[in-house]
C-alpha cells in the first residue's frame, strides 16, 4: 500500500488548492472525493462567486483579498478568463453611517489606497439604471472586484493537479479517519478501501463536522437559496451598467451578479442566516416562500426583473463556523491531522492564496494570517463576525 505524505479528503476549493500547493512543495499527495469533480453538491461548484475586498473594518480580510486578486489575474493567464474584474456596487437604503458595513469598507478602501466612487441617487440613476434610486440612496462603486467562475476554476485546478502528479481518486467517500496512539494513519472508505498517509487533511466542506464529530459544536451546515433569472433586457443587466452588487446586504442578505454571458442568466442569492441542514440526509429545497421573498426584494430594487422567469434554483450549503471565520489548523489532539473548512459562505474569493494557507498550517509553518483561523473555543453564544452577512 502506498503511503502518501498528504491525503486530502474533499476536492472542493480548499482540498484542490491544498493538493496543488503541497504537490508543488515536493510532497506526494492523494485527493479523495465521491466525485465527479467538480462535485454537483459542493459549494465550490457554481457559475459565479463574488470577489470583493470589502470586509467592513476587518483589515486582514481586505489585505488577503488584495493578494488574492493578484493571484486571480495570474490564474486568468494560466486558465483563461475565470475571474471577471467588472467591479462591485454596494448600495444602501439609507445614508451611510459610521459602523455600517459599507461605511467602514469605504473608509478602509480609501485608507489602503483604493479608489471607490461614492454614489448619490443621481449617479445611481445615470450609471446603474436597473436600480431603483428612489429606494437606494447611497453607497459606492469599486472597480477592483467582480466574480470568479468557480466551477471552471475547480475543473482547471483538478486538471493541473492531475497533470502535475497529484493522485486524484474520484468515486471515494471517506467514512473513517484511522487514528492509532494519537496519530492519524490514513482513512477507510465506504467503497471498502484503506489509504495510508503521513498526514491527512479534512477539506470536506459542509460534511466536515460529520467526519469529525468533535467539530459539531463549532460548525454546522447551513443552506442558502440561489436563483437564476432570465433577464428581459440583457443590456440593462450587463456591465458596465450592472455589475456584482450587494443591496443593503447586512439588513437583507441580498447580493448578485450581472448577466452571465455563457449561462445567459442573472444570478441572485441571499447571504443570510440560512437553514441548518444535515449535508447528507436533508433535502436542499428552495421553497415558494423563498421565491416570494425574492419577488418582494425585486419589486422595490430591480423593477425590470420583477416578473423575470426563474430558470434554476439551488439551496447550497455553507460550512458555517459560529464566528464565520475559516477553520484551518492542525488537530490539537491527533498528530498528522489538519482541518481546512469553515468557509462560512465567503471563502472562494481567497482561492489563489488558500492553498498556501492550508499547506503552511499542515506543515506547521508560521503564517501571519493563520491565527484568525486557528483551532478555537466557540460557544452557542458566539456571534457571527462576517461583516457583510445578514444576521436576521
Ligand atoms: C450559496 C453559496 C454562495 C456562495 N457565494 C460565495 C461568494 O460569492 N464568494 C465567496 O468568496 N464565497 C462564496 N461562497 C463560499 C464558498 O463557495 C465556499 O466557502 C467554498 O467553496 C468552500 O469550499 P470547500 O472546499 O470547503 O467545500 P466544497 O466546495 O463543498 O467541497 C467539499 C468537497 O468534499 C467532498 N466530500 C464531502 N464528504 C466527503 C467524504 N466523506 N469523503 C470524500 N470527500 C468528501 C465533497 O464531495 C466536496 O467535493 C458561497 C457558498 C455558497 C453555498
Amino acid at each position: 500500500m502506498t503511503t502518501y505524505d498528504y491525503l486530502i479528503i474533499g476536492a472542493g476549493i480548499f482540498g484542490l488548492t491544498a493538493a496543488v500547493e503541497l504537490n508543488m512543495r515536493g510532497h506526494s499527495v492523494a485527493l479523495l472525493d465521491p466525485g465527479p469533480i467538480p462535485h454537483p453538491l459542493a459549494a465550490s461548484t457554481d457559475i459565479s462567486k463574488v470577489v470583493r475586498m470589502e470586509y467592513g473594518a476587518d483589515e486582514q480580510y481586505m489585505a488577503m483579498v488584495e493578494q488574492a486578486i493578484t493571484g486571480w489575474h495570474e490564474w486568468n493567464m494560466r486558465f483563461g478568463m475565470v475571474y471577471h474584474q467588472i467591479g462591485v456596487t454596494m448600495l444602501t437604503r439609507h445614508e451611510l453611517e459610521p459602523g455600517d458595513y459599507e461605511y467602514e469598507s469605504l473608509l478602509l478602501l480609501i485608507k489602503r489606497g483604493h479608489h471607490p466612487d461614492r454614489l448619490e441617487p443621481d449617479d445611481i440613476r445615470r450609471r446603474f439604471p436597473a436600480w431603483n434610486a428612489d429606494v437606494y440612496v447611497d453607497g459606492f462603486y469599486h472597480a477592483r472586484g467582480g466574480y470568479a467562475e468557480s466551477g471552471r476554476v475547480i475543473e482547471a485546478l483538478a486538471d493541473k493537479a492531475d497533470v502535475e502528479g497529484v493522485t486524484l481518486r474520484a468515486g471515494r467517500t471517506v467514512n473513517e479517519i484511522v487514528v492509532k496512539n494519537g496519530r492519524c494513519q490514513g482513512v477507510h472508505t465506504v467503497e471498502g478501501e484503506t489509504f495510508s498517509a503521513g498526514h491527512v487533511i479534512v477539506a470536506a466542506g459542509a460534511w466536515t463536522h460529520i467526519l469529525l464529530p468533535e467539530l459539531a459544536g463549532v460548525m454546522q451546515a447551513s443552506g442558502h437559496p440561489v436563483f437564476h433569472l432570465k433577464a428581459p433586457d440583457r443590456y440593462l443587466f450587463s456591465p458596465p451598467k450592472f455589475v456584482v452588487f450587494t443591496a443593503d446586504i447586512t439588513r437583507s442578505g441580498w447580493y448578485g451578479f450581472p448577466y452571465h454571458p455563457d449561462e445567459r442568466v442573472v444570478k441572485i442569492a441571499n447571504h443570510g442566516v440560512g437553514q441548518t441542514l444535515h449535508p447528507a440526509e436533508d433535502e436542499r429545497l428552495v421553497t415558494v416562500e423563498d421565491e416570494h421573498t425574492l419577488r418582494q426584494f425585486l419589486a422595490d430594487t430591480f423593477p425590470a426583473l420583477l416578473d423575470a422567469p426563474i430558470v434554476y434554483t439551488r439551496r447550497c450549503l455553507y460550512s458555517d463556523t459560529l464566528d464565520e471565520h475559516f477553520w484551518i489548523d492542525r488537530h490539537p489532539e491527533i498528530a498528522g491531522l489538519t482541518v481546512a473548512a469553515g468557509g462560512s459562505g465567503h471563502a472562494f474569493k481567497f482561492a489563489p492564496i488558500l492553498g498556501g494557507l492550508i499547506a503552511d498550517a499542515a506543515e506547521g509553518f508560521a503564517n501571519e494570517w493563520l491565527p484568525k483561523f486557528a483551532w478555537r473555543n466557540l460557544t452557542p453564544e458566539t456571534a457571527g463576525e462576517e461583516p457583510a452577512r445578514f444576521h436576521g
